[in-house]
């Protein structure tokens, strides 16, 4: 283990899309900075997604702050997004150091102490962009335990390969579960489960409308069409839609040993169930830190902590920045937490 002393010096963790973006910033301000990063390359969650995933707005409508994403002529799949953040990254010199993970964020005084894998580091001012693909999320069902096929959530599926021929239940009505279940339908027996009937934007209409419309909202100005939750019919999602392939059904009520059983008795026979029920921000490093908490969430005050403006949140979503959990949205948040911290 070693340690190192940092003198006025910003910390970022995570080295995905928020961590670059508050990279950009920080590194404009002529501020010295390092982000720390537990992955071994460049890409964050990208690295992670199912193969046939499509970006649901163009490249040009996905861009960081600084350097559009080189358009690709129609909706980017991740390694595309891969590409792009990694150039970002280079383009700006960039220090990020990877397979460093942070452990703990102490403030025993002026600044932070900041324990990681690889050391003890110290910062005037540390910048959370950790993202939430490391925190999965799956509700409590009934009798899940004894259910004795495979269960995994949507950050852990791949390819409808393996699941050629079985019979598999995708649960949840946003763009991911839309999105493999269009991915499995014609290869799997598919049943698609959501709680609520799926709303489908127009074709028309893509992640650059949903991105005005959160722009709209976060001036307090209007609603815009649809809501921001409902799928984008990317053209997977489209195709399978078309084919008549993609049925949404009610909410199973239980597990059962072999299946899954509604309210009305119904059962059905199933070999895995994939959970497409989102994911939770990872911010465990920050736990000796016991910050005050709505919602089981920090209390911030836009992109930093309430009362504590040297700690920022960039890039988990609304509770910290609107929109700022997309690549188009998120620069402006990185932009304001580095702003507010070196005020
Ligand atoms: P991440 O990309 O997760 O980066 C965080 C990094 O921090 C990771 O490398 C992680 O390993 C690392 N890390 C975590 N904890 C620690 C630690 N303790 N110490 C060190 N490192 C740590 N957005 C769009 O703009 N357009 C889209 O079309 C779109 N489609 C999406 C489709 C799906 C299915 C999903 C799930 C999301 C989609 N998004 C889309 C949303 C969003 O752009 C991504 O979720 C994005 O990857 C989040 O970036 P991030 O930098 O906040 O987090």
């Amino acid at each position: 283990m070693t340690t190192r002393t940092l003198a006025s010096q910003a910390l970022v963790v995570g080295g995905g899309q928020a961590g670059l973006a508050t990279a950009y910033y920080l590194r404009r301000a002529g501020v010295e900075y390092v982000v720390l990063d537990d992955q071994d390359r460049p890409g964050g969650a990208w690295r992670h997604t199912w193969d046939s995933l499509r970006l649901f707005s163009p490249a040009t409508f996905s861009s960081l702050p600084g350097w559009q994403m080189p358009p690709t002529g129609g909706y980017p799949d991740a390694e595309h997004v891969v590409d792009y953040l990694t150039q970002y990254e280079q383009r700006y010199t960039m220090p990020v150091r990877r397979g460093v993970k942070v452990i703990a964020v102490e403030a025993p005084g002026a600044g932070y102490r900041v324990t990681t894998s690889e050391g003890t580091w110290h910062a005037d001012a540390v910048f959370n962009a950790t993202g939430t693909w490391s925190r999965p999320f799956i509700p409590t069902h009934p009798g899940a335990a004894t259910f004795s096929g495979e269960q995994l959530h949507s950050a852990q599926y791949r390819s409808w390969e393996p699941y050629t021929g079985r019979r598999v239940v995708v649960v949840g009505g946003g763009n991911s579960g839309a999105q493999i279940a269009a991915d499995l339908s014609g290869q799997a027996e598919v049943t698609w489960c959501t709680t609520e009937p799926p709303r489908f934007l127009p074709d028309e209409v893509d992640g650059r409308e949903l991105f005005r419309v959160a722009s709209l909202r976060a001036r307090g100005l209007g609603e815009g069409i649809g809501g921001l939750g409902d799928i984008v019919a990317v053209p997977p999602v489209r195709t399978a839609r078309d084919a008549g392939l993609l049925h949404r059904v009610p909410m199973f009520e239980r597990f059962t040993a072999e299946g899954v059983a509604w309210s009305d008795g119904t059962t059905r026979p199933v070999d895995a169930v994939i959970w497409c029920t989102g994911f939770r921000p990872q911010l465990s490093h920050l736990t000796p830190l016991g910050l005050h908490r709505d919602d089981g969430l920090p209390s911030t005050d836009g992109p930093v902590a309430a009362n504590r403006p040297t700690l920022g949140f960039v890039g988990y979503g609304d509770w910290c920045g609107l929109a700022s959990a997309t690549l188009i949205g998120v620069g402006q948040w990185a932009r304001q937490a580095v702003q507010r911290a070196l005020r």
